[in-house]
């Protein structure tokens, strides 16, 4: 009996310290991992050039797969911006959902090799080490959402290779990828008059649906971040008949971004972690969840369920369509 009594007394504690960690303060904190917590944070990455040397732009493959192998081991989940603003994403029990975004489509990113008559990927380049990660971690799908410019000179546009525009972005769109506006030519939209904001806007639309007829750009990453004035006119605008809707605006800097699900998150101006070993990268920002893991948005795994600490309904938004199931903190 006694004997019982003790086991089930360190059952206890046990679980208390794995649902807990101590912070360097020496402090448990809640660690929401087992009971979900969907008003946590959420991390957008932001990549740009993919290749050698290293940079304050640039990432190196090695580093890149580097990053990969971080996100994968603390149990993150990648998802495509447009299904974290649309609240629409499946991500496993327990895990984290994290969104991985490329500006400027430059050939790093994609790079296609040819191959006989045909072609194959490049391993080397975003894309290819995307998928080939994923293949050997079926639970860690291949996900981002790439910012292009359709109309900076050749070489540079879509992706560099003129001859393989079509097949990459069609192989985006095939294989669970999103493709973003980023501006006709990365304009400075702050710098130009409202009519050539959407002049810029409407036509990178235009050029991308040339390729890919139907497709729904959704999703907008300002060039140098910077706002067009007045700012409605990054959400949407008309020019030559083709209008535009952004329901996604992505800023060049620098935080996590609020859970979708809450009142704080605004959809329109989302907040990005800058891809780098530098004290403000993703490793800096998986560390902190290490020690603060009650800021961390944990999945419930349940699509239609918003799981949250309970006392902390004042921070959900209206989500229409959403059970709420508030728990106690563990
Ligand atoms: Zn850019």
């Amino acid at each position: 009996m006694e004997k019982n009594r003790l086991f089930l007394l360190l059952l206890l504690v046990g679980l208390f310290f794995t649902t807990s960690v101590i912070n360097s303060e020496g402090t448990a904190r809640p660690d929401y991992q087992q009971t979900g917590n969907e008003l946590g944070e959420v991390l957008v990455l932001e990549y740009h050039l993919i290749g050698y040397p290293e940079g304050d732009w640039r990432r190196t493959p090695e580093n890149f797969r580097k990053d990969l192998e971080a996100l994968y081991q603390g149990g993150y989940y990648p998802i495509n911006l447009r299904d974290l603003v649309a609240k629409d994403f499946a991500v496993p029990k327990g895990k984290t959902p994290v969104v991985l975004t490329f500006d400027d489509s430059s050939e790093g990113q994609f790079r296609i090799i040819p191959d006989g008559k045909g072609w194959r990927l490049d391993p080397e380049c975003a894309v290819g080490i995307m998928l080939e990660f994923s293949r050997k971690h079926p639970d860690f799908p291949a996900r981002g959402t790439f910012f292009v410019l359709p109309a900076i000179k050749k070489g540079l546009r879509l992706f560099g290779q003129e001859e393989y525009i079509e097949t990459k972005l069609k192989f985006l769109r095939d294989n669970g990828f999103e493709i973003g506006n980023h501006s006709y030519w990365h304009q400075n939209l702050g710098k130009v008059g409202a009519e050539e904001v959407q002049r810029q806007l409407a036509l990178a639309k235009r050029e991308i649906e040339k390729y890919l007829p139907g497709y729904k750009m959704t999703s907008l990453s300002l060039p140098f971040g910077v706002w067009p004035k007045p700012r409605e006119l990054a959400v949407s605008g008309q020019y030559d008949g083709i209008s535009y809707k952004h329901d996604a605006i992505v800023l060049v800097g620098s935080g996590p971004a609020p859970s979708p699900f809450a009142k704080a998150f605004n959809p329109l101006a989302i907040e990005r972690i800058q891809a780098g070993d530098t004290p403000w990268g993703l490793a800096a920002h998986l560390k902190r969840y290490e020690k603060k893991p009650h800021l961390r948005f944990f999945s419930d795994g349940q699509r239609n369920v918003i799981t949250f600490p309970a006392g902390r309904e004042n921070e959900l938004a209206p989500n229409a369509g959403f059970k709420l199931r508030p728990v106690k903190t563990p």
